[in-house]
């Protein structure tokens, strides 16, 4: 893509003709709630548009479009094989039009343009093309028994999902709930986050000219309070998906269980430990890695790894590092395309993320970064690094979800393990050592759904493949990723055929 001026993407900001309103049945119209919601721009505090705030009775229209389309047949009966090419389509639109999405992520949450346009074309639309490719993959299997029996197992499509995203990685999030939920040939509701509901439209209209029948995805626009929880107690939803924070989680699994004992894939919060051991050999890439992995989306990220515990030999060494690198990284212009950190995602995460440093400073932890928090204007919040923390302190225990790091120290591999595994979530993990022995029992006894063993800090390219995983304790349940989310997103059936 060829380079533009910052002030070429604000004239492309202004031409944005936004069009928030619900996309039912293949069509937008509009919502039948009174009430207007402020779409503000984090990088400015200025309201990009205002849209209607969404109402139960537009997810009531959007569930019976999708009922209608699943019972027809019109993509659950497509052969797998040819679902798999309209999602591929989808795909390569999604990559067409990338700068498009990309823009309308960037006004919406300030993720710096280059990122969002890379979260697009490399993040989500590889990841579409993964489960597009799984489509007919999902075999089923039969049991040995006599000549006259046949007995088997077979995966069918649950019907009707719902699916709840944040506003974090709004293109990749759209993606994630819906290439494993369309390719195991369901269709669907989805309410993105009220703060970015713009990409997950104009994907879906991508996906309308992709050669996705109309009904299969449906996306209503909307307050959590509201839109969210009205999907959540649908009787006529068959599998609610989730990507969020435990606090909803846990009122989205209520819910559930209350209304129609529908199952859940929960995706919720985590506070991910980088453990590194003393035999690592280059601080330098350590600090390269734990420095990216803590500030990337201005660590607006669920698997961010916001503890770094390390070993007391190389602790002043690192922390030094680290401290150097994250100093360097001011927060910058969304659409000034030399822009790696921008703001927070607006004024309610700058507050939250204020009200841990306070918390912080106030329990006694050492800040060896102070970050600045710009209070108007923009929600732009530097980062923070604390030193002498202890396990029981909330910036240590809870999810801040902003440029904060924690720094423990350990000495014993028993200690590592220890202080890794207690908090009360299980998302993701890293540790950095050379002994393979250790290696081992580290990915066998930290408690997180992928755990991540380094010896550099050389990365392979993004490949756009995950393998699954299935985040643990307080993160949540169930598994969307890979081939196993096309089996969360079925129903497994058990057939016996007797008789001569
Ligand atoms: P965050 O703090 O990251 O915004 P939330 O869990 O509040 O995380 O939001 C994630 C998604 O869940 C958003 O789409 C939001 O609108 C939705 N949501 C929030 N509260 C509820 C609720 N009570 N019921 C259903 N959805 C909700």
């Amino acid at each position: 893509m060829k380079a533009q001026t910052t002030q070429s993407w604000k004239a492309a900001a202004a031409a944005v003709r936004w069009n928030i309103q619900p996309l039912i049945d293949g069509k937008r119209r509009s919502s039948q709630s009174e009430l207007d919601y402020d779409n503000v721009n984090p990088a400015t505090e200025e309201i990009l548009c205002r849209y209607k705030v969404g109402t139960s009775a537009d997810i009531e229209d959007a569930v019976k479009s999708a009922r209608q389309a699943f019972e027809d047949g019109r993509w659950s009966e497509m052969p797998p094989g040819r679902r798999a090419e309209v999602l591929t389509k989808w795909a390569d639109l999604i990559i067409q039009h990338k700068a498009e999405i990309g823009l309308l992520d960037s006004l919406e949450v300030g993720k710096p343009i280059k990122v969002a346009i890379y979260d697009a074309e490399t993040l989500a639309a590889p990841h579409l093309k993964q489960w597009a490719g799984f489509a007919n993959k999902l075999l089923g299997s039969a049991a040995p028994l006599d000549s006259k029996t046949l007995t088997f197992n077979t995966y069918e499509p649950r019907g009707v999902i719902g699916a709840i995203t944040p506003w974090n990685f709004p293109s990749l999030n759209v993606v994630y709930k819906v290439g494993p939920a369309l390719a195991a040939g369901n269709t669907m509701v989805l309410k993105p986050s009220e703060l970015s509901p713009s990409s997950a439209l104009r994907m879906a209209e991508l996906a309308l000219e992709a050669g996705l029948p109309e009904g299969v995805l449906n996306v209503v626009p909307g307050l959590g309070s509201t839109v969210g929880a009205a999907l959540a107690a649908h009787r006529d939803i068959n599998l609610l998906s989730f990507t969020g924070s435990t606090a909803t989680g846990q009122k989205l699994a209520e819910a559930a269980a209350r209304k129609s004992l529908k199952p859940l894939l929960l995706e919720c919060g985590g506070k991910s430990p980088q453990i590194v051991f003393a035999d690592v050999d280059n601080l330098d890439a350590v600090a390269d890695a734990t420095v990216n992995w803590v500030l990337w989306n201005q660590g607006q990220v669920c698997s961010a790894h916001t503890r770094l515990i390390v070993q007391d030999a190389i602790k002043e060494a690192l922390l030094e590092k680290v401290v150097t690198r994250a100093a360097q990284r001011v927060p910058g212009d969304p659409l000034d395309e030399s822009t790696t950190f921008g703001p927070l995602a607006g004024p309610d995460q700058r507050k939250r993320v204020k009200g841990y440093i306070e918390r912080g400073l106030e329990a006694g932890a050492v800040p060896v970064l102070k970050g600045t928090v710009q209070e108007e204007g923009g929600c732009y919040v530097s980062a923070t690094i604390f030193d002498k923390v202890t396990e029981t302190m909330s910036i240590v225990q809870e999810e801040i979800f902003g440029p904060v790091l924690c720094v423990q120290s350990f000495k014993t591999e028993e200690e590592a393990i220890r202080l890794a595994n207690g908090t009360e979530y299980g998302l993701a993990a890293t540790a950095w050592t050379r002994d393979l022995g250790r290696a081992k029992r580290l990915a066998h006894t930290i408690r997180a759904a992928a755990v991540f063993i380094k010896t550099s800090g050389t990365e392979g390219p993004d490949s756009g493949c995950m393998l699954s995983y299935e985040p643990q304790k307080a993160s949540g349940y169930g598994s969307e990723v890979g081939l196993r989310g096309l089996e969360s997103y079925s129903t497994l059936k058990w057939v016996t055929m007797g008789g001569s």
